[in-house]
């Protein structure tokens, strides 16, 4: 087998959240790749557009909140005009709200599912148009959850986004397939993030999450820059429509 399977030389990635964590990383793995990266989201990702040029890649910065969609042509539009065209998806931008389902905010719900299922959608389809118009073949990657399999506890509206974003995976994997683009989703155990801060800084639930870990720790962002790779090149372009665990062996159990 090839090494060139897995290049993205000569890829333009559009990659949402990638200041920090697991975008951050994601964004990287790209690169290293081969991949030119156009970075959304509300903070300035320097770090990340240090190691993206590090690695002899091109970086540009998209301001964008993602809590609306209105920014998603604009995204595309700008990727194309700043690097050339839009070969890569990663919706990777998520947020979390935690409450006991009896109390749930209606505001709770909503900025979550706005931004982790909403947008995502619409920036898929606004990339999806780009790719089918300019005929190219198109990678999309949603990053899911363990909650897109599992139920959780105290976060409704991330279990509805991350279970609904598993299910718009496979919808538009089913559209778009025979059309050469492929959509798929990594789904991510737990990793040292900021998402994740709250659960490890409370003793109990972190030793009950650790204790159901196969591989006996938390994933580092730089965990799931394999798979983002795979997803993004042609050694995945037979597989369409799938939620690639990568979590250290929990769903497993
Ligand atoms: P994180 O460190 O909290 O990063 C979240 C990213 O999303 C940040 O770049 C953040 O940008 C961006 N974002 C949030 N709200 C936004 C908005 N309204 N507009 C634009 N960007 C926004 O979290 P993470 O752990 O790396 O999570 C990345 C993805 O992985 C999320 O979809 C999350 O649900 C998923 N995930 C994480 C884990 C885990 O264990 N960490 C597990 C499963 C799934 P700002 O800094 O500007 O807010």
């Amino acid at each position: 087998m090839s090494a060139a399977l897995f290049s993205l030389a000569g890829k333009n990635a559009i990659v949402t959240g990638a200041n920090t964590g697991l975008g951050g990383a994601i964004a990287v793995a790209l690169a290293q790749a081969g991949a030119d990266i156009a970075a959304v989201g509300r903070t300035n990702p320097s770090g990340t557009e240090a190691q993206v040029k590090s690695a002899g890649r091109k970086f540009h910065w998209i301001e964008a909140d993602l809590r609306s969609t209105k920014h998603a042509a604009r995204i595309v539009g700008e990727c194309v005009e700043r690097l050339g065209g839009v070969d890569i998806l990663v919706n990777n931008a998520g947020t979390i709200k935690r409450a006991d389902a009896i109390e749930f905010s209606e505001a709770d719900w909503d900025e979550v599912m706005d931004v982790n299922l909403k947008s995502a959608f619409f920036l898929a389809q606004a990339a999806a148009r780009h790719m089918l118009d300019t005929g190219r073949r198109g990678k999309i990657i949603n990053i899911a959850s363990m909650l897109s399999f599992q139920g959780g506890i105290r976060v409704a509206s991330y279990t509805a986004s991350k279970s609904g974003l598993a299910g718009l995976t496979r919808l538009m994997a089913n559209e778009w397939a025979a059309k050469g683009i492929n959509v798929n989703a990594i789904a991510p155990g737990y990793f040292e993030t900021n998402n994740t801060e709250a659960l490890r800084q409370d003793p109990v639930r972190s030793r009950d999450i650790l204790a159901r870990i196969p591989a006996g720790r938390w994933g580092k962002p730089d965990d799931l820059g394999g798979a983002a790779v795979f997803l993004a090149s042609s050694a995945s372009d037979y597989v369409h429509g799938t939620i690639l665990a990568v979590d250290g062996g929990r769903l497993a159990r």
